[in-house]
């Protein structure tokens, strides 16, 4: 599965009728979960049938193309879904649903700002000859708008591209192709084997010491938002100026966001390409974003998106990637096994059996012997935490890479 996206370049009304998509799509996505609750014993293919009921009742929801409309009652099923997965699986297993992630059933909500509606294999039509403008047909009236960017869709057969989504994001409207396509990844074994250990000071630490340093974008990002949060709350409610403050907050995170994912898609890209097994600490949403400090939030999601891809390309290359258990990584020492107990300020590991080592490199090699002591993929896989959220994955996927992960339909 390959995503391709291109920036939309359209007129103003144009722009409106994306709007309006967007909308209905959130329409029918809230007005099928209504339905589900409503009554009793709803499958999927009830609320498939559902979309045809909406359309017939509502004129606008005629408008947009029929498979468009399917797919926000898809969106609609797999947060039920979700929802019962959640109700089967004991807590810690549950997968985190909201920002806060605290592990709960995760009763689906209404939406309230959709910002994508996607289309399956009707409803569009590429411009034959350039392929660099897309004809939306349905009686949504977004008409012709054109494709900015580097991709070439010359490249891949029509028959290949199944869906289209159009996202609204906060410096304007993009247009994403996702294809069928299978990525050819090079997996040759690269003799190498890594622990790594996330530590504050450094984004990770390996078992030979070697650090990466946390990116610059993350203290320069922190600082910026710090400044426009604060503007932001200085202006009057519902003033002029206080929306466009809202909107330089908006592209700010959006920019911030995006440098997250690129940096975090390249360093494991990297890590994964250049090692067979690759430990890590199993850490879990829930015990990351309880601090309220804002850089190590940053941070945090920095990392947790850096777990992502360390999975999707362990499993695009055919390399092993284990999360162990994060208890006690720092405490023990890694050469003699015995614990020695230290606060979060002592930088360095001083063991009675000899074992000086700094306090992040000693943690990696633990984690790295727990690793290897294991077989295959333990402890937790965030990838369908990913997969199962529509619109995150919109989000995600394809901005600076072209591969991204595979979608689970
Ligand atoms: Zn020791």
């Amino acid at each position: 599965m390959l995503v391709l996206e291109f920036k939309v370049r359209a007129k103003k009304h144009q722009y409106t009728a994306i709007d309006e998509a967007i909308r209905t799509a959130q329409f029918v996505q809230n007005k099928c979960l209504r339905f589900w609750m409503d009554n009793e014993k709803v499958n999927k293919y009830d609320l498939n049938k559902y979309c045809r009921v909406l359309a017939h009742d509502f004129n606008f929801a005629n408008k947009l193309n029929s498979q468009a409309r399917q797919s926000s009652a898809e969106r609609a099923w797999s947060a039920i879904s979700r929802f019962y997965d959640n109700c089967k699986s004991p807590r810690a297993e549950r997968t985190p649903l909201d920002k806060g992630g605290r592990g709960d059933r995760g009763f689906p909500k209404f939406k309230k700002n959709c910002r994508s509606v996607e289309y399956k294999t009707t409803g569009w039509k590429l411009d034959l000859t350039t392929r660099k403008c897309i004809i939306f047909t349905d009686k949504n009236n977004i008409g012709r708008v054109k494709l900015v960017g580097s991709y070439d869709l010359n490249f891949y057969p029509i028959e290949s591209i199944k869906r289209v989504r159009l996202i609204r994001r906060a410096d304007g409207y993009y247009c994403q192709f996702i294809l069928s396509v299978e990525v050819k990844v090079d997996t040759s074994p690269a003799n190498s084997v890594i622990g790594l250990d996330v530590g504050l000071e450094s984004f990770y630490t390996d078992q030979n010491g070697n650090k990466i340093n946390n990116p610059r974008f993350l203290r320069k990002g922190e600082k910026k938002l710090k400044r426009l949060q604060r503007k932001l709350s200085r202006k009057k409610l519902g003033s002029s100026n206080r929306r466009k403050a809202k909107q330089r907050l908006a592209k700010t995170h959006l920019k911030i966001s995006r440098q997250r994912k690129d940096f975090a898609v390249k360093l494991a890209r990297c890590v994964v390409h250049s090692n067979d097994v690759i430990a890590y600490e199993d850490l879990r949403i829930q015990n990351l974003v309880k601090n309220h400090c804002l850089a190590k939030s940053i941070n945090d999601a920095a990392w947790y998106q850096f777990r992502e891809w360390l999975e999707y390309f362990g499993q695009k290359m055919g390399k092993i990637t284990i999360a162990v258990p994060p208890q006690y990584t720092s405490q023990i020492c890694s050469d003699c096994g015995k614990k020695v107990k230290k606060s979060l300020s002592t930088r360095t590991h001083v063991c009675a059996c000899g074992c000086r080592l700094d306090r992040d490199e000693n943690a990696a090699r633990n984690i790295l012997k727990i690793g290897l002591g294991t077989v295959g993929h333990t402890g937790t896989w965030l990838q369908d935490s990913l997969n199962a959220c529509g619109e995150d994955t919109a989000t995600f996927s394809g901005f600076a890479v072209s591969i991204s992960r595979t979608e689970k339909s």
